[in-house]
């Protein structure tokens, strides 16, 4: 049987940048404290542990004194700078210089649209921590809509509107959204063309992967797509497989591949999120090649 990884599948550079910033630090010093995981992926969080990096939570932060710590790709909101520079915390500071751009072009964007009267709303999952960085920049008055667009009521459609997305929000879902909201404000008698500003701002880094797995998906008989289970790229970038191949199947290790998948299979694919690690995708690839004919 024929196996092949994808090669545009792995990690993005914002997560390449961080895990190198964190592995330069880690083998200087032995031990570092990451403000939550570094990677949406259990294996690769696993593997910068046993070189010492602790991760930690906000309670922990708060408790941290005169030590060093890593922001990962995700961002950060305003509030964690300050805790560290009130407990004399070196931040090293790997967020992802996309979301930093946006983070920065959010804050501006409050501040013009709050002095007229209008709102700053963000399409993405509540919770999520790139989502707490970029409410924070608007002191934590953005409404976030997530993807089934539950809270939209909240929105004041008589009122101008900046309309934002998380960095890895599905291109499709957004511009759902987009129309949703045109068609609520006309409703309100707004004119969306002039009080609606709407930033493309999801990485190309996630949705040009779209149509390239796609094609990946449907040039093979079986795809196995690696990603820990809570990466929400990772979620979407599986449907899209599944879409094209529906003999596709989702795993987070090799130890959940069965060798049953491959009975007619030729042409097996291995391909992954943002956040599975290469070396995953290989050791997937390689327990394959034990099922194979
Ligand atoms: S997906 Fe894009 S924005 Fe998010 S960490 Fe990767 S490169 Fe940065």
């Amino acid at each position: 049987m024929e196996i092949n990884i994808d090669k545009r599948s792995g990690f993005c550079f914002g997560v390449i940048n961080a895990i190198n910033i964190a592995e330069s630090y880690l083998d200087r010093y032995g031990s570092l404290f990451s403000l939550g995981d570094i990677v949406h992926n259990n294996k690769e969080v696993e593997r910068l542990k046993n070189k010492g990096l602790i991760v930690i939570n906000y309670s922990d932060l708060k408790k941290l004194y005169n030590s060093r710590v890593l922001i990962r790709a995700h961002g950060e909101p305003p509030e964690t700078y300050q805790i560290a520079r009130d407990n004399h915390i070196d931040i090293i500071d790997a967020s992802c210089p996309v979301v930093l751009k946006l983070q920065n072009k959010i804050k501006k964007g409050y501040e013009e649209t709050h002095a007229i009267n209008g709102q700053v709303v963000i399409f993405g999952k509540e919770g999520h921590a790139e989502v707490k960085g970029l409410a924070g920049q608007t002191g934590n008055n953005a409404l976030i809509i997530g993807k089934d667009f539950n809270n939209i009521e909240k929105i004041d459609f008589s009122k101008p509107i900046n309309l934002y997305s998380q960095t890895t929000q599905n291109k499709g879902e957004y511009k759902k959204l987009i129309n949703l909201i045109r068609t609520r404000m006309q409703q309100h008698n707004c004119n969306p063309d002039k009080d609606l500003k709407v930033f493309n701002s999801i990485c190309g880094q996630v949705s040009n992967r779209g149509p390239h797995l796609a094609e990946f998906a449907r040039k093979h008989d079986i795809i196995i797509f690696v990603s820990g289970k809570e990466s929400s790229n990772g979620r979407y970038l599986f449907e899209i497989c599944r879409e094209n191949n529906p003999n596709s199947f989702f795993v987070s290790e090799k130890a959940e591949i069965k060798k049953e998948w491959f009975e007619n299979a030729d042409k097996a694919g291995v391909c992954g999120a943002t956040s599975t690690p290469m070396w995953l995708m290989e050791e997937v690839a390689e327990r394959i090649k034990h099922y194979s004919k």
